[in-house]
């Protein structure tokens, strides 16, 4: 058994009762779909025999052009022709910084519309088309209905970004078992949850080059389960630039200073033929217009150098941030149709220091691996082992002082459901505001806001009397619900986290960087931020008891004591520890006294009380 085994209820089914699942890859360039058919993970062609479906939608006024269809008009129609709809699922209008053809409508929070000649189409409206295309080839190709997909998302994909996808899905008609991280998928397609030696953990690069994403990410396998440690990547650097470099190279080699748009498209188009030709031959012809060059594969290493460094030195970046070094890695995985280029191989072999697995097609291997898990998942496996996915960050609350409580933390196997206790902070406080965040750092504001929501009709009660239990459960999917209820009253509150936007993967990237980087700056944050919230509640206390028994008090008590409180507010505002300790203790001086004064009058009362009711009593 190679993984956790989990039964879900329901999704197994007759052993003799063959479910199709497929497995899609919803790409930024290309999309497409595979299944599993006799045991043997196959893609599948569309009638024309092609497999990879350009994500490209062209909305002319009376029809719509997909794929290949669709490409001619992303020159002549740039504002109708949709490219690269993936980089803008679950993003809000504000957050989309990156330049585009596009005329865009919608409030700035808000998930934005296209505007195009068939009116408003949103990314997830865009994107269901795109999975439309790949569930009719399905069911051409299969000649059947199909009962299940799993689709992948990039691992540093939040949970804004997932549920857009799984929109998508939903509106294309597809019935989603699960959506799944790229590397892992493309980990399954070759089998690497398999190994039959689990006494160790394993840990795997998956180096991703596209046609304009570079993705790298580190898995490790434990005990059945994939976790993310790190990913990295850059989100404009892929095939395209590679091309790109070569018409560069070619406009010096034939001291051309400038070429005119049509001319700049029509050198890109051979060259990437000529890249594309290096992956076969060791020299092959550039063919501009009316000229030719030669181009081997020794000159065109060099000619794309600057692009390979700057992979190999997020790749370093990566291998730092999950404390490995080369020794720890048994496999490196190879995805993305750059990846043929020989010279992305040598370059990855010389990094890594060990031959790249690519024998399975690299832009074929993340539906691969999607079929694979989806096949699993519908339950035409013996096994009916369940393969897990993990949280990409981490997920809290908001505790006083603006600290977060990590209640699930980074790289947890999902799906998960944690609950801890939390209590007022006042005396008589009805109401409650969980504010749910995401994020590697200990103050909410350095943090991701997820949403928010109130729980109301608590019964007052003295501060920390109340017991507020608070569930977070991460689906399947990476989809978040969080609960909250009032266990002495039963009181209860819930959200689903569904925002409408979502961080970019930079973002993502960023939110994990700086949880490694400030860690020891957080931790001083934290210890002032406690601090703080401990002095306040002392003053809350303290002033609560004065309003009842000052008269306990002689005058100069109480000016000292007046005294103290004041010079504890004023520090309270400095981001002093050390001051703000020292003023707590000089209150406590004078507080303790009267809190044992206090005492001594309620010991008093308590026992004047006795007799009091022993009187009416005998009355
Ligand atoms: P994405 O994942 O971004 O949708 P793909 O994985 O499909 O993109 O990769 C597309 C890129 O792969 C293009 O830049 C294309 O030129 C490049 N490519 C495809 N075949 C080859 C090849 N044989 N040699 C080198 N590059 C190739
Ligand atoms: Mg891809």
């Amino acid at each position: 058994m190679a993984l956790l085994q989990i039964a879900e209820p329901g999704q197994s089914s007759a052993p003799h009762e063959h479910r199709i699942a497929i497995g899609i890859d919803l790409g930024t360039t290309h999309s497409l779909v595979a299944t599993v058919l006799s045991g043997k993970a196959k893609v599948l062609q569309d009638q024309q025999g092609r497999v990879l479906l350009p994500s490209v939608v062209h909305y002319a006024e009376n029809r719509t052009e997909y794929g290949d269809d669709a490409k001619p008009f992303i020159t002549t129609d740039p504002k109708n022709t949709i490219i690269s709809v993936k980089r803008f699922m679950g993003r809000s209008k504000a957050d989309i910084k990156f330049q585009h053809p596009y005329v865009l409508v919608g409030e700035d929070n808000q998930m934005p519309a296209f505007e195009t000649a068939q009116g408003r189409k949103t990314p997830v409206e865009i994107s269901a088309e795109i999975l439309k295309q790949l569930k009719d080839r399905a069911e051409d190709s299969l000649k059947n209905p199909i009962n299940g997909a799993v689709i992948t998302v990039p691992a540093y994909f939040d949970e804004a970004q997932r549920q857009a996808t799984r929109d998508a899905a939903q509106l294309a008609g597809l019935n989603v078992l699960r959506l799944l991280n790229e590397p892992t998928a493309a980990a399954v397609a070759y089998g690497l949850d398999q190994d039959s030696n689990l006494a160790h953990d394993r840990n795997y690069v998956i180096y991703d080059l596209g046609g304009g994403t570079f993705d790298v990410s580190i898995l490790r396998f434990s005990q059945g389960v994939f976790e993310v440690l790190a990913t990295g990547g850059h989100t404009a650097l892929g095939g395209d630039d590679l091309d790109r470099l070569i018409v560069k190279w070619a406009k010096k080699q034939l001291n051309i200073d400038s070429l005119n748009d049509n001319e700049f498209a029509h050198w890109l188009v051979s060259a990437r033929q000529a890249k594309e030709a290096l992956s076969n031959t060791d020299s092959t012809e550039l063919k501009l217009l009316d000229q030719t060059l030669t181009l081997d594969r020794t000159t065109f290493e060099d000619i794309i150098k600057i692009a390979l460094d700057k992979t190999i030195s997020v790749c370093k970046r990566v291998m730092r941030d999950a404390k490995l070094d080369l020794n720890d890695i048994q496999n490196v995985v190879l995805v993305g149709g750059s990846t043929r280029s020989y010279a992305v191989q040598k370059a990855v072999r010389d990094v890594f220091n060990q031959e790249p697995l690519c024998t399975i097609n690299p832009d074929e291997v993340v539906a691969i691996g999607a079929s694979i898990t989806a096949n699993q998942l519908i339950g035409n496996t013996n096994d009916g082992a369940l393969l897990l996915d993990v949280t990409p960050l981490s997920l809290g609350l908001e505790t006083m002082g603006g600290l977060v409580e990590r209640l699930i933390s980074r790289n947890t196997a999902i799906p998960v459901a944690r609950r801890q206790e939390f209590t007022t902070y006042q005396d008589g406080q009805t109401a409650m505001l969980i504010h749910v965040v995401q994020g590697e750092r200990d103050l909410v504001e350095h943090c991701r806001s997820l949403g928010r929501f109130v729980l109301r009709g608590i019964p007052p009660m003295t501060a920390g009397q109340a017991r507020i239990e608070v569930t977070y459960q991460v689906d399947a999917d990476g989809l978040l619900t969080v609960a909250a209820k009032e266990t002495t009253s039963g009181v209860h509150a819930q959200i689903d986290i569904k925002p409408s936007y979502g961080l970019s993967d930079s973002d993502t990237e960023r939110l994990l960087l700086d949880g490694f980087k400030f860690a020891e700056e957080d931790k001083s944050l934290r210890h002032l931020q406690e601090t703080k919230v401990e002095a306040k509640r002392e003053l809350e206390a303290l002033e609560q008891a004065l309003k009842v028994d000052a008269q306990l008090l002689t005058a100069t008590q109480l000016s000292k004591l007046n005294l103290a409180k004041a010079n504890l507010e004023a520090q309270l505002e400095s981001a002093e520890i050390k001051a703000i300790e020292d003023a707590v203790e000089q209150l406590k001086i004078h507080s303790d006294a009267f809190a044992a004064a206090r005492m001594n009058q309620h010991i008093d009362a308590a026992l004047k009380g006795t007799k009091l009711d022993d009187w009416s009593n005998s009355n």
